[in-house]
């Protein structure tokens, strides 16, 4: 494997529709840090389960985060290999069959060792790295981290050593014969836009006077 490519591995060979599959890191990195949550899998009590969560990625480090107490996130890290896959949807795909209709989306599965992050400053970085990934320059906004919430969180790294990445755009590929049926056919794409602020109607932002903060600004200005 070369630097600018992830795969495909032991693991993570796409064999259906190889040719909407790369391997290429920036494509990787692009679907990882766009994807606003990610889906891991682990064995717990000798069952398979997934869950959805957050994910934060720096380099070649993707993080995950949860309570100290939970059994799943201590089993991600105590299995020697952790999954994890992202998904962004990005429209419908309709063909003149069922068959070849599907819908438009960029997806990875991320495959690679995990383990527990215990440094506390580090920890304390990845939180705030966890805040920005809801929403870019967040973290600087927030009060900061107490020391208890830091004692109740669990992070863990996974080292991306393979990953690939499948992605299904363009035009439905319907069969030569059904050409010709007046049924519709064709593309729709979609992306996700936020709806106007709420603010909370608590506290300090009861009387309206708290204005709305750079982050939100900028994601209002950037979705435009
Ligand atoms: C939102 C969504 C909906 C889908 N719906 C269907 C469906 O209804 N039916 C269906 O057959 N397929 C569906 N797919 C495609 C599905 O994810 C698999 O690609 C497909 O099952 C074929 O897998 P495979 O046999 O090639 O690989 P498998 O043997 O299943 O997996 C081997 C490896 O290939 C890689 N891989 C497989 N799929 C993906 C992927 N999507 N993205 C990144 N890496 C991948 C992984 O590294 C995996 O470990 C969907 C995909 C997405 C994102």
């Amino acid at each position: 494997m070369s630097e600018d490519t992830l795969g495909p591995g032991h693991h993570t060979r796409v064999r259906r529709m190889p040719e909407l599959a790369t391997y290429d890191v920036e494509v990787i990195n692009a679907i990882l840090d766009e994807a606003r949550f990610c889906h891991v899998a682990a064995i717990v009590d000798g069952q398979a389960v997934t869950v959805p969560t957050l994910h934060a990625r720096e380099g070649s480090t993707l993080y995950l985060h949860g309570s100290q107490s939970n059994a799943f996130m201590k089993a991600v890290f105590s299995c020697a290999t952790a999954f994890v896959s992202v998904t962004i949807y990005d429209g419908l795909r309709l063909a003149r069959s069922g068959f070849e209709s599907s819908i438009a989306y960029r997806s990875v599965v991320v495959v690679g060792p995990a383990s527990q992050v215990s440094d506390v400053a580090e920890k304390r970085r990845v939180l705030d790295m966890f805040v920005d990934a809801i929403l870019p320059g967040r973290a600087q906004e927030v009060r900061p981290l107490r020391e208890r919430e830091l004692n109740l969180t669990l992070v863990v790294r996974v080292e991306i050593s393979e990953a690939s990445a499948k992605v299904s755009h363009g035009p439905t590929q319907d069969d030569e014969d059904d050409m010709a049926l007046p049924i519709w056919s064709g593309t729709i794409p979609a992306h996700l836009e936020f709806d106007a602020p709420v603010p909370s109607s608590d506290g300090a932002m009861k009387d309206g006077n708290v204005a709305l903060p750079e982050s939100l600004v900028r994601l209002y200005r950037d979705q435009r």
